[in-house]
């Protein structure tokens, strides 16, 4: 823990970390020596990590990256953190993001953006993208981190590292800073599925705490769900030199087609002959309302978001405007003061599409096409068991490039929102580097509750 302290101060020209706290640390450390030094043993304890600030924590601030929350402390833990803390894994602070992790180059944040390790001329990802420099500069073995629409994915294959979002409602949002709770999803990131699929078993767990909290079907069943049983064995029958034989790996067209950067579609295709060496079938298929994500998303996530940050009113959490006549401008106030523009943005859109007279136009209309994308995922996995593709469009992009334009930085959610609007899990797995040396991931997805496959089929790769 001492050790990734200091590493975390070495790399803060990063910028990847917002509270780092070494007595809290210390302490939390003191603790896991004692149980280490007590016999006890655990994948987890002792081990440093850090959580996204869209986690409350006790002690350390949780601002989720946002001016509006500046100095907040929480007085109870996010439910992930307290399972993990239960584990003995030692926090070193809070991880920068884009603000209410609504972005995906964590330059929306009100501490600044966050490097890319690999290149500093480069975005990180977003919006967990402190969570994946943390682990890329090598300051922390995992970290927490959570996608709504690609928040944990995106970030992991711009760093070069793995990342797994589970199925929704496996992990609880108990005190995860809402964006989106219909999308909302927490996740580990780390450096190989392995770590990943450790981490997975101490984060996934029903909770009363949360009302989109899922029993996990083997858990109903009374099993005990252990997201490492599969590593190492071949996958659904297949033997020892073909160990993903019978394994049907789906193409979807529309994730291959124009758009795609010729340098991040190399080094997937022979991560995919890879695959097809150790005896999956590569079959084609089709996801036909993938473009259609886009403007489902968009719409459905700032009107949850509309609706979730109304919370902040300056009268019970965080910022209040110093200056201010009467209620409503107080209001005004506050949130012009602590919302940054994109926030802004997002709550003025949501309002619009929940509001009579276009809720049937935008919103209704948006939820019927999130019905249709999830049942097309139901019609492809009839014809494979995994689909794999991109995470991105592109390699990183440089600092400020699409900060200008929000719809180009919205465009190049286009292969994470279908799979996050279909509630489905969702990983990212490095595969290699694409122009200027900056990091490639590939895409896999599983059905509803086949994380312990997708990260077996992950760990046969690495
Ligand atoms: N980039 C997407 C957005 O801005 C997804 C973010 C996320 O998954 N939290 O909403």
């Amino acid at each position: 823990a001492q050790e990734a302290l200091r590493s975390a101060g070495q790399q803060s020209s990063l910028n990847a970390f917002v509270d780092i706290r070494d007595d809290l640390t210390l302490e939390q450390a003191k603790v896991a020596d004692a149980r280490l030094a007590a016999g006890e043993r655990g994948a987890l304890l002792g081990i440093p990590t850090a959580h996204k600030d869209i986690f409350v924590t006790q002690g350390w601030t949780s601002t989720a990256g946002s001016k509006m929350l500046a100095g907040y402390k929480s007085p109870f833990d996010a439910e992930v953190v307290s399972r993990l803390n239960a584990a003995g894994s030692v926090s070193i602070g809070k991880l920068n993001c884009d603000e209410f992790a609504m972005g995906s180059s964590n330059e929306k944040s009100a501490y600044g953006p966050c490097l890319n390790p690999w290149d500093t001329q480069a975005v990180p990802g977003g919006s967990s993208g402190g969570s994946a420099v943390a682990v890329a500069a090598g300051v922390v073995p995992f970290t927490t981190g959570t996608d709504t629409g690609g928040s944990i994915r995106q970030p992991a294959s711009l760093c070069g590292i793995t990342g797994i979002k589970p199925t929704y409602g496996s992990c609880s949002r108990y005190g995860m800073i809402a964006y989106a709770s219909s999308l909302d999803q927490a996740g580990p990131m780390a450096h190989s599925a392995r770590d990943c699929a450790l981490v997975l078993n101490t984060m996934v767990g029903f909770d009363v705490k949360d009302s989109t909290s899922v029993q996990r079907p083997a858990v109903s069943q009374g099993m005990r769900e252990d997201f490492t049983a599969g590593f190492g064995k071949p996958l659904r029958g297949g033997d020892g030199a073909k160990p993903l034989a019978g394994i049907r790996v789906g193409l979807p067209a529309e994730f291959f087609g124009e758009g795609l950067a010729a340098d991040v579609r190399a080094p997937i295709d022979d991560a995919l002959k890879q695959l097809e060496a150790m005896g999956a079938t590569l079959v084609h298929i089709s996801l036909p309302r993938t473009e259609l994500s886009i403007p489902a998303y968009y719409v459905i996530a700032p009107a949850e978001a509309s609706s979730n940050l109304s919370r902040f009113d300056g009268v019970r959490y965080g910022h209040r405007a110093a200056e201010y006549t009467d209620l409503k401008s107080m209001y005004e106030n506050s949130r012009t003061e602590g919302f940054g523009l994109e926030v802004q943005r997002r709550i003025m859109v949501g309002a619009y599409v929940l509001s009579h007279g276009y809720y049937d136009a935008y919103y209704l209309q948006a939820q019927k096409i999130r019905r249709l994308i999830a049942q097309d995922f139901q019609a492809a996995f009839q014809q494979c068991d995994f689909i794999a593709g991109p995470v991105s469009p592109t390699v990183a992009w440089n600092l400020g490039e699409k900060s200008a334009d929000p719809v180009q930085m919205y465009l190049a959610d286009i292969y994470t929102l279908s799979t996050s609007l279909a509630g489905l899990p969702g990983m990212s797995v490095p595969v290699g580097f694409g122009d200027k040396g900056r990091p490639v991931g590939m895409q896999l997805i599983g059905n509803y509750f086949k994380e312990g496959e997708l990260l077996a089929l992950a760990d046969h790769y690495q």
